[in-house]
């Protein structure tokens, strides 16, 4: 099936030993435990050689419905719905390394808080990270080929210049170098990429952000591979790190108009990258669909024609931090916020938000300026967007 009717059918009506009647869509089961007419039963259920549902740390019905979709959408073996990106992130990264050295080659760069798990958390824990240009193929193969790594890491599109790595080059390399390849696939969705299907191991998501997409859950998922799906599933019965199932029944409920609400921004995100591009107060447009993009080659073999995500970055000439303040001010449609995915339109500014603990010299460095916004584009009519965005950036 095409991922707009999986979205709509996938793991709904399936529930199992119910009564009378079925529920059209699957409900928030609030329970801790679960019982059965027989003692017999639970034990056989806790022994693993009975399907049931016994404590929701373990399982919960409606969270492993959601687990099923997801399961579906990025057609992978199995998933854990997390509590938050970061968690579902933790959780990937300690799979990925059971069992193998305790070395991970990550992409330079990466969202701030994963920047911060690897060098505040893991590092101390004994953990080392190397980092790399993920983008340029060769320098990830020479890491590869001189020291032994647990994992590679990667996100499919980088923030917030929104470049692009060869991530079915780099999964090859990996298996070759027998690292587990673990990507953040929030950016792009499982409607532009499935990392799975290219070789990847693990793939991880804020559901916080597209997936969701109302602003109001905070939630996160690994979607693994056969090979690594005992040793998840095994470390999420024992770690707790799933998602309450008022959450799970929201995701749930956003995932349905996904595709749609995808398609939309992207179309939103092609028009707004190409009304920047043209208007005199920008000096530089960032976005995934520019011909001259430098990751041109990766983006053609990866990323559907006509979808080339949300995003758009972009650098308002000559602006310095209060010009950018007067510009987000100013902004009455797009919502100032520090997150993506949204049926809203969201800008954030990265000095302040993503790459605040950076020093200027670092972002320089990495050509995040000054001027630099990121816009990710809502469902809302592009005109409106466009007039916002007009009026914000005049005199
Ligand atoms: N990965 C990426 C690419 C993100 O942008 C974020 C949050 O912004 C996360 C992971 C973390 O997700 P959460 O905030 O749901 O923990």
């Amino acid at each position: 099936m095409k991922i707009d009717t999986k979205a709509v059918h996938s793991a709904d009506r399936q529930q199992k030993g119910g009564g009378a009647f079925i529920p059209v869509t699957t409900p928030i089961f609030a329970s801790s435990s679960f019982l059965y007419a027989s003692t017999e039963k639970l034990d056989k259920v806790l022994g693993h050689e009975e399907e049931g549902f016994s404590y929701s740390r373990y399982e919960n019905p409606t969270r492993s419905a959601l687990e099923a979709l997801l399961t579906d959408l990025e057609t992978g073996a199995g998933a854990i719905a997390c509590c938050s990106g970061m968690m579902a992130l933790q959780t990937a990264l300690m799979v990925a390394l059971t069992d193998r050295p305790k070395t991970i080659l990550a992409a330079g760069a990466l969202y701030g808080a994963t920047l911060n798990l690897l060098t505040k958390v893991l590092e101390p824990l004994g953990v080392e990270t190397d980092f790399v240009d993920i983008c340029d193929l060769e320098a990830v193969r020479a890491k590869l080929g001189a020291r032994l790594y647990g994992c590679v890491l990667m996100e499919t599109i980088s923030n917030p210049l929104l470049r692009v790595g060869p991530m079915d080059r780099i999964a090859a390399a990996a298996r070759e170098a027998g690292a587990a390849l673990v990507v953040d696939n929030t950016f792009a969705s499982p409607m532009l990429v499935r990392p799975l299907e290219l070789g990847a191991s693990l793939v991880v998501h804020s559901l916080t952000k597209f997936l969701a997409g109302h602003g109001d859950v905070m939630g996160g998922a690994v979607i693994s591979d056969a090979a690594h799906l005992p040793a998840l599933q095994a470390l999420s019965r024992v770690s707790g790190p799933a998602m309450g199932p008022f959450e799970c029944y929201l995701t749930m409920r956003g995932i349905k108009t996904f595709p749609l609400r995808m398609e939309r921004q992207c179309l939103n995100a092609c028009r707004a990258a190409s009304w920047l591009a043209s208007h005199p107060g920008i000096a530089q447009v960032h976005y995934c669909g520019n011909p001259s993009h430098p990751d041109a080659a990766a983006i053609e073999r990866l990323l559907p024609a006509g979808l080339r995500g949300a995003l758009v970055s972009f650098e308002i000439r000559g602006a310095r931090k209060e010009d950018v303040f007067r510009f987000m001010d100013r902004l009455k449609v797009v919502v100032r916020g520090t997150s993506l995915g949204d049926v809203h339109s969201l800008i954030l500014y990265p000095v302040i938000a993503s790459h605040r603990d950076l020093a200027p010299k670092q972002r320089e460095r990495l050509g995040i300026h000054e001027g630099l916004v990121r816009l990710c584009l809502g469902i809302e009519a592009i005109e409106d967007i466009l007039a916002d965005l007009e009026q914000a950036l005049g005199d």
